[in-house]
């Protein structure tokens, strides 16, 4: 089973034991879909279907037993990582993203109304709008003076990688409180 670890969760994985399992073969045949989707854990992303505002009509019995045949799954498995999540007050949500690459396949079996819905390959707009929301960009200083208006660099500048450190560590404390754990697929 590929996984990540959400966040910095990833600093709780002792040190001899991977963050991120993903496929060995880039010929496996959703190497994309697993790629984008565990790189979005690994930035603090969570399960899209898992959404407590995503309505959709779960047949949780179903879904259980369905997940057990097909990925050997306990409850506990399909509770954390296929079944909606309770709400919680330390996470910062976006609106439902059913297009989002952190959304798994939705199975027919798994719905009342046989609901079916394939996992997407490619970033969603909801995707980009999350992750600017979790790491933004850094308004830049206004200049003091004309003289040092002058010399301060253009947009395209690199940001120093101090400040870079900076931000990332900043963003990252952000995705802190959201919860820890390795996340399957
Ligand atoms: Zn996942």
């Amino acid at each position: 089973m590929f996984s990540s670890a959400i966040g910095t969760a990833a600093k709780d994985v002792p040190l001899h034991q991977p963050t991120m399992m993903l496929p060995g073969d880039t010929s496996y045949p959703s190497f994309r879909y697993v790629v984008l989707h565990e790189f979005g854990h690994a930035l603090g992303a969570r399960h899209a279907h898992q959404h407590p505002d995503s309505n959709i009509p779960w047949d949780r019995q179903s879904t259980y037993t369905d997940a057990l045949q097909r990925f050997g799954w306990t409850k506990e498995t399909v509770d954390e990582n296929i079944l909606p999540s309770p709400r919680n007050d330390q996470h910062r949500y976006q609106p439902y993203d059913e297009n989002s690459v952190m959304h798994y396949e939705l199975r027919p079996q798994w719905t009342s109304n046989a609901w079916g819905q394939s996992e997407s390959w490619e970033i969603s707009d909801g995707d980009i709008a999350q992750m600017k929301q979790a790491y933004p960009m850094p308004t830049p200083p206004a200049p003091t003076s004309p003289s040092q208006g002058l010399l301060r660099s253009g947009p395209d500048q690199p940001t120093p990688p101090a400040e870079h450190h900076r931000r990332l560590r900043a963003a990252d404390s952000d995705c802190t409180t959201q919860g820890a754990g390795l996340s399957g697929l």
